[in-house]
């Protein structure tokens, strides 16, 4: 049995803005106070882990220490199939040039390429939930979208690795998608909906 989050008040492990938004809109039904960890100052760990699990823990863990207050951390990415399933969790660091900022048109290119000759199509979107508390104990949840890879990419919606995804069962990419139906079935989606079914309790009926 997951352990039940009884509190008021959480910190959104991430510095990264549209995340911190995302993650409290989807809060919003639970009456919990939330804060970032970027709001707080709280310094970004390492991410050193070799699973998305691992370091959506290290996030999560790293923001109750400096916080004193549970936390709640994200950890994502893409896999291409021909690619034994890189970039992964590599994915952000992938999309960086030498100059240090994130280019994804270039990223998706990179992977075009390195994957093009081959005659496996399929991709996917991983995201890990970690929800940690103060006396170290941890609830992790896990989401998964498959589809194939699309080339040249389609759509301006969405972000990073979107444009050349299309998920099983659709005919447009994450690009081309609109908002609500992404997030209807996004791998952040299921590993959201797993985890407000495990420990959390709404508070609007
Ligand atoms: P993180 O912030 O370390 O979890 O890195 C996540 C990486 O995966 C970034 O490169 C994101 O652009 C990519 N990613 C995660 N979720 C999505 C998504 O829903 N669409 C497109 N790219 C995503």
């Amino acid at each position: 049995m997951a352990r039940r989050f009884e509190d008021s008040e959480l910190v959104i492990a991430s510095h990264n803005s549209g995340k911190v938004r995302e993650i409290g809109e989807l809060l919003e039904p639970f009456a919990i106070s939330a804060t970032s960890a970027g709001a707080l100052g709280l310094p970004e760990p390492e991410e050193t882990g070799a699973t998305f699990a691992e370091n959506a823990a290290l996030k999560a863990h790293a923001s109750v220490a400096g916080s004193g207050l549970p936390a709640l951390a994200d950890d994502s990415g893409f896999s291409v199939g021909a690619l034994d399933g890189a970039p992964g969790i590599h994915a952000a660091r992938f999309a960086q040039r030498a100059d240090g900022v994130r280019d994804y048109p270039w990223a998706m290119e990179q992977l075009h390429e390195a994957s093009r000759d081959a005659e496996n199509d399929l991709a996917w979107f991983t995201c890990a939930l970690a929800l940690a508390w103060p006396d170290g104990h941890a609830e992790i949840f896990e989401g998964r979208v498959a589809g194939t890879l699309v080339w040249p990419p389609r759509g301006d919606r969405g972000f990073g690795y979107d444009p050349m995804f299309v998920p099983e069962g659709y005919s447009e990419t994450f690009g081309e998608m609109v908002p609500s139906t992404k997030h209807a079935m996004s791998h952040r989606a299921i590993a959201f909906r797993a985890m407000i079914e495990a420990c959390f309790t709404r508070h609007d009926s």
